[in-house]
């Protein structure tokens, strides 16, 4: 039996925890301390041997990613952390920032030190403006008590750190319209390559990590690689966040080892609400293909989830019972990808559009099979064609639940309307 394993969330049930002298109270910014006592390259090598993946949703090695920045630029080098948390069903990084926010300050230090970077921002995303003020509360806190500056902790290192406010869009969160975004510019996607390590902010050599990625630094450089690489599973290594939500009991955040299941977690949340059952669910945000009670022993680490047909994502796992129409969840979510994608390429312009019409006839009941095909072939002309992630992610929802519950599809227009009440779902306003 996995069990939880409170690390960044240890001291979130301390009514003062967001402050700073609670931060210290527990021994925060000794990391930082150790790590300025510490090559730079030591710091990146640390990290690289932690197995530490990027936990915004793609995985991506973050020491490898510290390691393709090139050794000698004109330019500067800048840290910028993605703080536009925005996945449907994801609710990890903000919960940190509130509770937590000078796990992620230092982070930030430490991270920006050991990449050579005297200049770092925080991209939040705009609607969460209680978080934006936690975190500015919580730098100027870390600058009064020398933590960032000049010469830090009289080390001779500087770090200048700006919180910026995104404007409320979830395509910002994708890293290079991100950057356009905090350069001033509208923000849509860049073609990659160049990847922001080589040209990133400005032009300049660029590391972009997600808050949950930087807030794990500190306690890899006060434990160790071996610590961190202890847990997880052999590709999959640490712990994460998993917010859960939904037909849950106890919803919130989990904090657990990668390669922990469903079924466990859902023992530790109380199990799905008294009297239903679970359906389908995700297992990391709507961005990827749907799952349903076959899969509630699959471990939630990178591979595995692959290897069973989804993807882990953010690790938002939204619940749905037996109440929940399968037809009206997707066209919510296709309705949300319709109102978000930038307009930039035609394939998901133009496809999460038909989607959302689609399904909106299909869940009135007045759709016919051969609208079926119309979503299938749609989801082929937008996947791989897209120019950025958000148009395939938007095919996922659409082609799983096609595929798993086709019947649930066909009933609709069968009966000539939803044959769910979306009262007893209590999930639709
Ligand atoms: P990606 O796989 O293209 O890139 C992942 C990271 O690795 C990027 O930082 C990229 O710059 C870097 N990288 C990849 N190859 C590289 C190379 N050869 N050289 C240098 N750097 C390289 O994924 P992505 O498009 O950045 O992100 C997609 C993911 O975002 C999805 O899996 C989804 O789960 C997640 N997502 C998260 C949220 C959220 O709210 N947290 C919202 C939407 C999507
Ligand atoms: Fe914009 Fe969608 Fe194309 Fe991405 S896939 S560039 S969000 S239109």
């Amino acid at each position: 039996m996995t069990t939880l394993t409170p690390i960044l969330t240890r001291n979130w049930d301390q009514a003062d925890s967001f402050t700073l002298a609670a931060y210290e109270r527990e021994g925060g910014y000794g990391a930082l301390r150790t790590a300025l006592g510490m090559e730079p390259d030591t710091i990146v090598s640390a990290v690289k041997d932690s197995g530490l993946r990027g936990r915004g949703g793609a995985g991506f090695p973050t020491g490898m990613k510290w390691g393709f920045l090139p050794p000698s630029s004109d330019k500067p080098r800048y840290l910028v952390v993605n703080a536009d948390e925005s996945e449907p069903g994801t609710c990890k990084d903000i919960p940190l920032m509130m509770a937590n926010p000078h796990v992620l300050v230092e982070g930030v230090v430490i991270s920006a030190y050991a990449i050579r970077s005297n200049h770092a921002f925080i991209y939040v995303r705009g609607e969460v403006l209680h978080v934006i003020r936690r975190l500015q509360q919580a730098v100027a806190e870390a600058y009064e008590a020398g933590y960032l500056g000049k010469n830090i902790l009289g080390s001779g290192y500087d770090l200048e750190l700006v919180v910026h406010s995104g404007a409320g869009a979830y395509i910002c969160g994708e890293e290079t319209a991100l950057l356009d975004s905090l350069e001033g510019f509208r923000g849509q996607p860049r073609l990659k390559p160049p990847f922001p390590a080589v040209a990133g902010l400005y032009g300049g050599p660029t590391v972009i990590n997600n808050v949950e990625s930087i807030a794990s630094v500190p306690s890899i450089v006060e434990n160790g690689a071996d610590w961190f690489a202890a847990m997880g599973t052999e590709k999959s290594k640490g712990y994460g966040i998993f917010s859960l939500s939904g037909h849950v009991t106890r919803p919130g955040q989990y904090e657990a080892p990668l390669g922990i299941t469903l079924r466990e977690l859902l023992d530790m949340a109380g199990g799905i609400r008294e009297g239903h059952r679970l359906k389908f669910w995700t297992p990391g945000g709507s961005s990827t293909p749907i799952f349903t009670d076959e899969h509630l022993d699959v471990p939630l680490d990178f591979e595995s989830v692959g290897a069973a047909g989804s993807m882990l994502g953010t690790r938002a796992l939204q619940i749905f019972d037996e109440t929940t129409c399968v037809v009206r969840a997707v066209l919510r979510w296709s309705e949300f990808y319709a109102h978000e994608s930038c307009g930039k390429c035609t394939p998901c312009r133009e496809g999460t559009y038909w989607y959302k019409l689609t399904l909106a006839r299909l869940e009135r009941g007045q759709g016919s099979e051969e609208d079926l095909e119309t979503l299938l072939d749609l989801s082929e002309n937008i996947l791989g064609r897209s120019f950025c992630a958000l148009g395939d992610g938007a095919t996922s929802p659409v082609v799983s639940s096609i595929q798993l519950f086709r019947d649930e599809y066909l009933q609709h227009f069968e009966q000539g309307g939803c044959p769910f009440d979306p009262a007893a779902s209590t999930l639709w306003a």
